[in-house]
């Protein structure tokens, strides 16, 4: 679950963590208020979306000369135009593809004045079985850029989970940063705060980016994106509170409400699959003949009727699906459910796009006869190579 950059502001400052006085605000006259709330002369007006790159984004109705995002602010009036700009228009950033995400939300923060721009975020790493902080002096910027073109500026390090955080990571951290006097031990806290948030939080990942130097020569966290680890919200009410649904995809709330896995993907091919590794597998082998997955779904080992009837009503309602593909292994989930679960949901939404059934393992036969019986126009497929080769036919009419 994502949060936007003011909430993350806020869950960081009750760890100690230096940010900047700010303000979040709904409308124009509450971004003048929080303006005049605040101690000037500048003031920084942030889009709050849930997607990165806001600065160097463009609002899609204001024409090519708009600014961006993030805009900088030298009174309460030059904040109020922003701010009129900006709510409820379409922000478009590389991170929101060309639809662009609504601006329903601004931040009035307390301007900074910056000396340098730096990068840090943490992140679960697997492979070390720790929580991983990655730093680089290039802040700013898009940090997939320096990833590219300058892998040698980008450090990581590892907490010890055993021996917990200790002060020479965040000394490393601060000699990769090329920090110097006071910034050594203000980077020594400042990691510590964010592991602590980090891990009691049940962050998944946490960017800052970017980490700035001030002018004074103080640290402080000039943005920040966190992300959480749904399977652990459970313990978390106080995070679960934050979520804005109008930021996520409506067919995944939908889902969620039915323990379906469900990730929507921007292509024409809806998915009904059961196991992570065979959706996975569809969706590649859907891409291999040239067309493109509309969505990822695992409808998981145990799935009711009433379930798969939901996950095929998700499906149906994105109007970019121009066909079905239904892949089942029957293991646990047997394919006479799957059978069953379809016909419901198609006689409750109905069937205007081609759909292409591949069932094989326990019960393939009812399941077969079921969907035979029921007169559908369904094409049935033998294996998953025949079944991907056969939607892509399909779609392309
Ligand atoms: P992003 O574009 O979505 O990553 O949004 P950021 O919060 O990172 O802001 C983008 C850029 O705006 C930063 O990299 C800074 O260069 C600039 N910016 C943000 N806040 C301030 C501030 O308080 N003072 C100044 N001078 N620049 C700022
Ligand atoms: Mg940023």
């Amino acid at each position: 679950m994502n949060i936007h950059e003011y909430q993350a502001k806020a869950v960081l400052k009750d760890y100690g963590v230096p940010v900047s006085a700010g303000v979040p605000a709904f409308t124009v006259e509450e971004a003048v208020a929080a303006a005049k709330s605040l101690p000037g002369p500048l003031y920084v007006v942030k889009s709050q979306i849930h997607a990165g790159g806001r600065g160097k984004g463009k609002f899609k109705e204001l024409g090519a000369e708009a600014k961006g995002g993030v805009r900088l602010a030298f009174s309460a009036d030059e904040v109020a135009a922003h701010a009129k700009e900006m709510l409820g228009h379409t922000l478009v950033t590389v991170q929101t593809g060309p639809t662009g995400k609504q601006v329903n939300r601004l931040y009035i923060e307390d301007g900074s004045d910056i000396a340098r721009e730096l990068y840090l975020s943490a992140l679960v790493d697997r492979t070390t079985g720790s929580i991983g902080f990655v730093v680089s002096t290039e802040g700013g910027m898009d940090i997939e850029t320096v990833a590219h073109a300058t892998p040698d500026k980008i450090h990581t390090f590892h907490v010890d989970p055993a021996a917990g955080y200790q002060g020479y990571v965040g000394r490393n951290i601060a000699y990769a940063l090329k920090l110097e006097g006071n910034q050594i031990k203000q980077c020594v806290k400042l990691i510590g705060d964010l592991y602590r948030a980090f891990t009691e939080k049940d962050m998944a990942m946490l960017e800052v980016n970017p980490l700035i130097v001030t002018k004074g020569g103080d640290l402080k966290v000039l943005d920040a994106k966190v992300n959480f680890d749904s399977n652990a919200l459970y313990r978390h009410p106080e995070i679960v509170a934050l979520r804005d649904e109008s930021e996520e995809d409506a067919k995944e709330i939908e889902a969620s409400k039915f323990d379906l896995a469900y990730i929507a993907l921007d292509g024409t091919i809806g998915c009904m699959v059961n196991g992570a590794g065979l959706a996975m597998a569809t969706l590649d082998i859907i891409q291999l003949y040239g067309e493109s997955p509309a969505n990822f779904l695992d409808v998981g080992g145990g799935a009711s009727e009433e379930k798969v009837t939901a996950a095929f009503k998700i499906i149906t309602s994105d109007p970019n699906v121009k066909g079905i593909l239904v892949n089942i292994f029957g293991g646990i989930m047997k394919c006479d459910i799957i059978a069953r679960g379809v016909l419901a949901a198609v006689r409750t939404v109905g069937l205007t796009v081609p759909l292409v059934v591949r069932l094989t393992g326990t019960n393939e036969e009812l399941g077969r006869q079921i969907i035979r019986d029921s007169g559908l126009n369904v094409i049935p497929a033998n294996d998953l190579d025949d079944a991907a080769q056969k939607i892509v036919t399909a779609v392309r009419g």
